[in-house]
């Protein structure tokens, strides 16, 4: 078991609806040890692969892959949300993705100047659970010409089985957390 697997068996809080807590060291207070393991933990699993920049989504992403941009040593873009209409901008790329945690529709935003043809894009995120953001941000990199070689996530929920069908498509997903099973009464989780 690998130091965020540990991490959530002790202080993740499984709630109704498959949600997992992790705001004591993930996404409300930020365990900056753990977030250093996790950037050098991607770098080493994706060793070898060119990355000319890294893409998240705010809030939850930006923590994580700051340090995977440290390791990298490449910029670190992330996607605003807004929930609200925005005005059709031409110098901004737009992608909708509904919320799995909020329940609502984001429109997914990113600068067109900041993402550019040809660069090589590695994504980071907190969570996969239905794929919504991934879907925004790999339309967003594909709107810019650019190219999705890799995409690393802290906490995959593989029952929602939105990673298998990004793998089964070839995109190359690496989770430091893989869940398979969690249970909310007994709050009881099972990684792959
Ligand atoms: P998806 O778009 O893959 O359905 O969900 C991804 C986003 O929803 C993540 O960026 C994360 O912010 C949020 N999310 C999804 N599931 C969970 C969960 O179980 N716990 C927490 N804390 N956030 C989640």
């Amino acid at each position: 078991m690998n130091r965020l697997e540990e991490r959530i068996l002790r202080d993740g809080v499984v709630k109704e609806g498959n949600v997992l807590k992790v705001g004591g060291f993930l996404n409300h207070v930020i365990d900056v040890d753990l977030m250093d393991w996790m950037g050098q933990e991607f770098k080493r699993r994706f060793e070898g692969l060119q990355v000319d920049k890294i893409l998240t989504i705010e809030s939850s992403g930006i923590a994580i892959a700051t340090m995977a941009g440290h390791y990298f040593h490449v910029p670190v873009l992330y996607a605003k949300k807004n929930p609200r209409i925005v005005t059709m901008d031409d110098d901004k790329y737009v992608a909708d993705a509904f919320s799995f945690t909020h329940k609502v529709t984001n429109h997914v935003i990113v600068t067109k100047s900041y993402l550019q043809p040809g660069e090589k894009v590695l994504v980071i995120d907190d969570f996969l659970a239905n794929g919504a953001a991934l879907t925004a941000l790999s339309s967003i990199i594909e709107q810019a010409g650019a190219e999705l070689v890799g995409v690393g996530i802290a906490v995959e929920k593989g029952m929602q089985g939105a990673g298998d069908r990004f793998r089964a498509n070839g995109m190359r997903i690496e989770s430091l957390a893989l869940i398979d099973e969690m249970d909310a009464e007994t709050n009881t989780i099972k990684f792959r």
